[in-house]
């Protein structure tokens, strides 16, 4: 048999780019690069990438987590470049080498970290250890399985038991959530529980600002506490957690909230793992760069996406700019390799926007453009389909996202999987 070697699109003295984290950031690195005629490596400890905008419906089994992430290696392939599966634990800067958990060494030319970011808990106490993310797909999963089982308990508790779920943070995985949640309550339940009171099922949203999604102009805003409060959530805005624990979040105005499920959707911070690369971190352990996006103090080592924390740039935590850092990463790449001085980045706002639910959304357009209602909801759904990565996920995405919107309230069809293990196992069932 033929046996197969490496297969490179690049010539083999081109520079060698390794591109860490295969999310928005890196991979239009990537795409950037392999276009130049470099040699591109992609380092991901997933062998996939997750689009995180969705997670959400797979939180609420509304989506399948498979629907939801998309082969690193396809899209390595279809640009020349090489995926290594394994975790960046080790920058050696000096010989321009990086090691991975699994032992693994490479050296690079140039390094573009882009590994994104994970929930901030702001010192709460219990926070971390009481409560679930929301970052990827295990996340998702396990935390669908947590609320599913809750419900199951409910139905063998019989009446007289609520259940509580609280959502820490009012940005817009917060609102999308806790909009979720409403929904699931409201249709699916309905038909798959009909034994459960729905009054028994209590969903509360927490923000410590006064207002939900703070980046939206106020009209927004409140037209999305108002959709939230209208579909039965409890919204608790100017609201600090003191405390979390196994089944309340303590407030810091005394009051307890009674909650079976945490949900911790506030704030970004580095992973751990980035405090032992030995680079220059700001607010959050976020990695500190240039304006040209290169990392405080080095000359080839780029960071792109929600990781950086660049001078006098304050980008939101979001795919567009982390689309338009990792782009710009590789452009300054391939300026050094010519021998031209490095540009800082300038960022193009293409607006933001947020669901609350079926035909209740928020877009916010530069030129002061606002749009809600159910125009909104229909452009969120449209971006979130056409951006989703394969046409396998934006077709399966379609059928799954129009069967939660047209047909939960006649029969079910939520996604279930497991039962999980009693307390906070973050495993999840696998799919
Ligand atoms: C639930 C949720 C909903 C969101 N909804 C929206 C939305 O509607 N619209 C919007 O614009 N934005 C949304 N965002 C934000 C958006 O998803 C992020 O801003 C964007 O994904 C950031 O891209 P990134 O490339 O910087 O990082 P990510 O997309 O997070 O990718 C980072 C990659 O790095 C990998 N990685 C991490 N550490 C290591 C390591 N040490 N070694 C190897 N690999 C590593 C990870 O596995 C991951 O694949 C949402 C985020 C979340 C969590």
């Amino acid at each position: 048999m033929r046996r197969r070697g490496r297969r490179w699109g690049a010539r083999s003295d081109a520079p060698r780019v390794i591109v860490v984290g295969a999310g928005f950031a890196g991979l239009a690195a990537v795409a950037e690069l392999a276009r130049a005629g470099m040699q591109v490596m992609l380092v991901d400890r997933n062998g996939y990438s997750t689009f995180q905008p969705l997670l959400y419906q797979v939180a609420t089994a509304g989506l399948n987590s498979g629907d939801v992430v998309y082969s690193a290696r396809a899209l390595t392939r279809k640009h020349g470049a090489r995926f290594r599966l394994g975790e960046l634990t080790g920058i050696d800067a000096v010989h321009r080498r990086i090691t991975l958990a699994d032992g693994g060494q490479f050296e690079y030319d140039y390094l573009v970290l882009a590994t994104g970011v994970s929930a901030a808990y702001y010192g709460v106490p219990g926070a971390a250890e009481n409560s679930l993310g929301l970052y990827t797909r295990k996340d998702a999963v396990a935390l669908r399985d947590h609320i599913m089982a809750r419900l199951e308990r409910l139905d063998i508790g019989g009446p007289g038991k609520d259940v509580n779920f609280t959502i820490v943070g009012g940005g817009a995985t917060g609102v999308e959530l806790a909009g979720a949640l409403a929904e699931l309550r409201e249709t699916a339940l309905d038909a798959a529980f009909p034994e459960v009171d729905l009054a028994s099922v209590h969903i509360t949203l927490v923000e410590m600002a006064p207002v939900l999604l703070a980046p939206f102009a106020p009209a927004l805003q409140e037209y999305a506490r108002q959709e939230l409060v209208g579909r039965g959530v409890e919204v608790r805005l100017s609201t600090e957690i003191r405390e979390v624990t196994g089944d309340c979040v303590l407030l810091a105005n005394g009051d307890d909230l009674p909650s079976d499920v945490t949900i911790w959707a506030a704030g970004v911070a580095a992973p751990d793992a980035a405090g032992r690369w030995g680079l220059p971190q700001g607010r959050g352990g976020r990695i500190l760069t240039g304006p040209d996006l290169r990392v405080h103090g080095q000359d080839r080592v780029f960071a792109a996406g929600d990781i950086a924390l660049v001078d006098g740039l304050p980008l939101p935590q979001l795919a567009q700019p982390a689309i338009q850092s990792g782009r710009h990463a590789a452009w300054q790449v391939e300026r050094l390799v010519k021998g031209r001085p490095t540009a800082p980045l300038v960022y193009h706002d293409k607006g933001i926007m947020a669901t609350v639910g079926r035909r209740s959304a928020v877009v916010q357009l530069p030129h002061g453009v606002r749009v809600r209602g159910t125009l909104a909801w229909l452009a969120w759904l449209g971006l979130h389909l056409v951006t989703l990565l394969g046409g396998r996920n934006r077709l399966v995405a379609l059928i799954n996202l129009s069967w939660r919107y047209v047909s939960w309230g006649h029969g079910g069809g939520v996604i279930v999987g497991d039962d999980p293990p009693a307390g906070l196992d973050r495993g999840g069932s696998g799919e």
